[in-house]
């Protein structure tokens, strides 16, 4: 574990919070500044910076207890639906170094604010960087 992380330190009960649910791998509990009543955070216990560090089986779990997290939010704040938000890196505005997803309960009418689709794209923009990503992959 990275020996100042703070959720790190979460995981192993050195700082508290408020625990919604833990399994073998994964842990996940209410966000200290939540966006939302009920927004949690659902982490692996391991330590892993961001997704690009995380081997691939250890992420299927953390996406499991997302689900399973994300239908009780729903239910426990009588939700209409919930974002998923995951940040990697300081230029995405990832704040804790340590991977974790947001789940954000949201109801019809909410006045948060999370945008995307704001640019219009050209068709050659469009290909080129289609043309550009599938060569990475
Ligand atoms: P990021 O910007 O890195 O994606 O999000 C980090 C999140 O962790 C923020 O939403 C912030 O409120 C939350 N957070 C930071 N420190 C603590 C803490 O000590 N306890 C809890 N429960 N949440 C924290
Ligand atoms: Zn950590």
């Amino acid at each position: 574990m990275g020996d100042e992380c703070i959720f790190c330190k979460i995981v192993s009960g050195e700082i508290p919070a408020k625990k919604i649910f833990e399994n073998e791998a994964t842990f996940a509990f209410l966000d200290i500044n939540p966006s939302a009543k009920g927004h949690s955070l659902v982490i692996p216990k391991n330590h892993h910076a961001t997704m690009l560090d995380i081997p691939e089986a250890e992420l299927k779990d953390v996406i499991s207890t997302v689900q399973k997290v994300g239908a009780a939010i729903m239910k426990a704040t009588n939700a209409d639906g919930f974002n998923v938000l995951q940040n990697n890196r300081e230029a995405a505005g990832q704040v804790i170094p340590h991977l974790h997803f947001h789940v954000i309960p949201r109801t019809i009418g909410d006045s948060l604010k999370l945008s995307f689709g704001s640019q219009k794209a050209e068709e050659e923009e469009l290909k080129e960087y289609e043309k550009r990503v599938k060569e990475q992959l």
